[in-house]
């Protein structure tokens, strides 16, 4: 705890919203966010599409429209905290393209702390991460969805949730184009062949991490490849999710 203190002295943390020096300040909140940005992050709020955990506008609907259009097959349910707003936005795409690694250990706290008696439920074997590209590994020295599964797995340790990270389930093959620019058919042309799976022998139950849902096709794509390979359950966990109202 010293430690820590005389860390955040030297090293002050960044806003993940604004990206501006914080004060010193310790409780969750304040050790992430300044006070002009708190109001920015828009928590998902019930009611909720039963598939992927999006916001839906009515508690009568099962599923967002996205969910109920394409009958996903692959992943079970989702695990997401927030809308997908501008500031978000801005947030991962600070984490993706300028370095920011160190905001992604808010995300993972909230995730642990919202979704900690959900994961216990489930009991998964392992928190995995969806891969990036060698490619992008290489401009980007990390992959986010790694850092966050990370993050997620060492909070619920505090909350004597022990769920380990298994980096090595998948492989990416193929280094897809973004995939919410391009339209359906050619989407599921680019993840052909995109992932391998290794070895899942004694893994029944997976969590997929990721920062962002978008159109879910990358995520449903790897569940069904795991589904393929023997393993039973399937969910995923993610920073935002793209709203589908
Ligand atoms: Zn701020
Ligand atoms: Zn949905």
């Amino acid at each position: 705890m010293i430690f820590n203190y005389i860390k955040k002295f030297i090293f002050p943390n960044r806003c993940i919203m604004c990206d501006e020096l914080l004060p010193f300040g310790f409780d969750l909140e304040n050790e992430f966010l300044c006070n002009t940005c708190r109001h920015k992050l828009e928590f998902i709020k019930e009611p909720t599409c039963k598939k992927c955990g999006a916001m839906i506008n009515n508690s009568s609907d099962m599923y967002c429209a996205r969910c109920e259009d394409k009958l996903w097959k692959g992943f079970e349910y989702g695990f997401g905290i927030l809308r997908y707003n501008d500031f978000v936005k801005e947030s991962i795409h600070r984490i993706k393209y300028a370095g920011r690694k160190e905001y992604i250990d808010f995300y993972g706290k909230c995730i642990a702390k919202i979704y900690k008696d959900k994961f216990k439920e489930i009991s998964p074997d392992y928190l995995v991460p969806v891969p990036i590209h060698y490619n992008r590994l290489k401009e980007r020295n990390y992959n986010q969805a790694e850092v966050l599964a990370y993050a997620i797995s060492n909070e619920l340790k505090k909350y004597n949730i022990h769920i380990d990270v298994n980096n090595d389930l998948i492989y990416r093959k193929k280094n897809t184009k973004v995939l919410n620019k391009l339209d359906p058919f050619s989407r599921e042309n680019e993840l052909k062949n995109a992932f391998e799976v290794c070895d899942v022998s004694n893994i029944e139950k997976v969590i997929l991490v990721d920062d962002i849902y978008t159109t879910g096709s990358t995520i449903n794509k790897i569940s069904e490849e795991l589904k393929t390979a023997g393993i039973n359950k399937v969910y995923f966990a993610v920073i935002a999710i793209v709203d589908n109202l």
